[in-house]
């Protein structure tokens, strides 16, 4: 069983081994549409058609749309006005292309249904009939009107053409609009050498794109190269050696070992990073950018660690047991939440009970005897069974929380408040913390951490896509944005790989046309639009006023009212056209 936002990170790793397979396919059964050049209506008086759609009865049965023809012919700048079956399939759509050009049109209003639902359909239509897409406005006569109403037509009917004078008088303060563009560098750049650092680079140049894997020590592997076996008993050395083998190996990627990021700037498809080695700065033009700088493991020292050889941590165990020196002990302790679910450290590290279970089967397959001190395993989906495997082993669980204390002689005296017991062995399982470059690197990269330290994306993207921050074309994965299993960080470093594909496979990141724009002569540089965009969008320029790039604003429009200088505006939805609605349903 998995949460949502896990459930998408798998689904994301699927398509990405996918698409490295079909990647050489990518694009060659799609053919791109062909529009007729686009009629420049600069200048010219509003010539607006209206269309009311019966949608098979949906809107029919309760309003007549007759009657509501008839009404909107009576208006300035109203050309024709036509009842169709069915405004959305194709022969309503030819319908209105027809009446575009015989009408001369340059403005459309469509009776119909939700504008969410079916205003890019009807911007199609104008495309196709040479108009700009965006001199299309809707009423909802379906949801909106008709279904509320079904008992009281007469009411229906009046909202309907109170809505349809608003649309009127919004169709003529329409104006054209034509999206921003900009090249998309067809490069990435991955930070963090560890798996998830591999992994992601992996699965962007398995897919044909050169990518840059930045590491700050001098080798590649991270945290894994202290590790034995995974939970299901899997080798890890042997896994990180092939994948080290084929990252060096693999022609597209560039592997900077030894440096660090020291500066960063640019937007969604043509960043900026500068790295630093020795003094030495190497600037580096990407696309994207996937974070990947992994975790650490809780050093506190506690219980004697650091002071007593016979006082380590789980990951001090692997190593050992690597190089085969797990070799006089016949009993050990492991004292779970060593630096988890404390006051420091109020999380749970998620992944210490399961490096526990395996690690004390380990031992308990070498004839070691093995006790747990838990304040309750933490053992979710399959790894439960681990728990009982454990069990079923001779591996015994007592009830241990921050009171155990550890008296060191020739021989470990666990003293858990209710008996004392001797040792050979105390192994801590020490719980994940951030990694000591996260401040730096989130201050560097302008990208939010959580309360812990670990980088983490914002609540509203990060339900469906758990490894994409709200900043446009930077994703994050593995231990970086929490402690997960090895599994769990693999599956959301090839899913942060898909998802910085679908930006690299772009020629052009093209911007939104319904987005916020900033009048400088107005702007006082107050910083409101700055704190309340939740996508982090609005900053101030080298000009000292705010700047939007329209390839970044999602077009919420919540900087628009907040703007105390209403500085900005949200084209097709500015301020003009919204009074001129209003305005136009009032004076009915
Ligand atoms: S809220 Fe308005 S005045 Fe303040 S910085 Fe943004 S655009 Fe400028
Ligand atoms: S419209 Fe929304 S997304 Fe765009 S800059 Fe304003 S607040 Fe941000």
């Amino acid at each position: 069983p998995r949460e949502i936002p896990s459930t998408c990170a798998y689904a994301e790793a699927a398509a990405c081994e996918a698409s490295c397979f079909l990647h050489e396919a990518r694009g060659t059964m799609t053919t791109l549409p062909s529009f007729p050049e686009e009629r420049d209506v600069t200048g010219e008086e509003p010539r607006i058609g209206v269309f009311i759609c019966r949608c098979g009865g949906n809107i029919s049965n309760v309003l007549d749309c007759s009657q509501v023809a008839d009404f909107a012919r009576g208006f300035d700048g109203v050309e024709g006005s036509f009842v169709l079956d069915f405004a959305c399939f194709p022969e309503g759509i030819s319908f209105i292309k027809e009446k575009i050009k015989e009408l001369g049109l340059n403005r459309v209003v469509v009776v119909a249904c939700s504008f969410r639902s079916h205003l890019a359909v009807f911007q199609r239509a104008l495309r196709e009939a040479a108009l700009n897409p965006h001199l299309v406005t809707m009423v909802n006569a379906r949801e909106a009107i008709a279904w509320p109403n079904r008992e009281v037509p007469e009411s229906a009917l009046q909202r309907v053409k109170e809505e349809l004078l608003g649309a009127l008088g919004r169709a003529r303060s329409l104006k054209p609009l034509r999206p921003s563009l900009r090249e998309v560098t067809k490069r990435a750049l991955v930070v963090g050498g560890g798996i998830s650092g591999m992994v992601a680079a992996l699965g962007l140049a398995k897919q044909g794109f050169p990518t840059y894997l930045v590491e700050k020590e001098g080798e590649l592997g991270g945290q894994a190269r202290r590790m034995f076996r995974d939970v299901k008993g899997r080798d890890v050395s042997q896994f990180l050696s092939s994948l080290i083998k084929e990252v060096e190996e693999n022609g597209l990627i560039e592997v900077l070992k030894g440096y660090k990021v020291a500066e960063f700037r640019g937007h969604v498809g043509q960043f900026q990073t500068v790295v630093e080695r020795e003094g030495t700065k190497k600037a580096l033009e990407h696309g994207v950018l996937i974070i990947a700088t992994g975790a650490s493991e809780y050093r506190g020292e506690e219980y004697g660690r650091g002071e007593d050889r016979r006082i380590i941590s789980q990951l001090d165990l692997e190593e050992r047991l690597k190089r085969g020196e797990v070799k006089g002990e016949r009993k050990v302790f492991m004292l779970q939440c060593v630096g988890s679910r404390d006051e420091g450290h109020p999380y749970c590290s998620g992944i210490c009970c399961q490096q526990a279970l395996k690690n004390a089967l380990i031992l308990a397959d070498m004839g070691i005897s093995v006790t747990v001190g838990t304040k309750g395993m933490v053992t979710p989906g399959d790894t439960f069974e681990l728990y009982l495997k454990a069990k079923e082993k001779g591996v015994r669980f007592v009830e241990a929380d921050d009171r155990v204390q550890i008296e060191r002689g020739e021989k470990l005296i666990v003293n858990l408040g209710e008996g004392r017991e001797e040792f050979d062995l105390v192994v801590l399982s020490a719980g994940i913390v951030k990694s000591e470059d996260n401040d730096l690197l989130s201050f560097i990269f302008g990208l939010p951490l959580n309360e812990d330290g670990f980088f983490e994306p914002e609540d509203h993207v990060a339900t469906v896509t758990p490894v994409e921050f709200s900043k446009r074309g930077v994703f994050v994965c593995g231990v970086a944005s929490g402690p997960k299993t090895l599994e769990d960080s693999i599956a959301e470093a090839k899913a942060a790989a898909q998802r910085a594909a679908t930006i690299l496979t772009k020629e052009r990141i093209v911007g939104g046309t319904m987005v916020s724009k900033v009048d400088g002569s107005r702007c006082v540089a107050c910083l409101t639009c700055v704190r309340v965009c939740p996508f982090s969008v609005p900053h101030i320029g080298d000009e000292g006023v705010a700047e939007i790039l329209p390839e970044e604003c999602r077009g919420c429009g919540i900087c628009a009212a907040a703007c105390p200088r209403r500085a900005i505006q949200l084209e097709h939805f500015e301020d003009e056209q919204l009074f001129t609605q209003i305005g136009a349903i009032l004076s009915a």
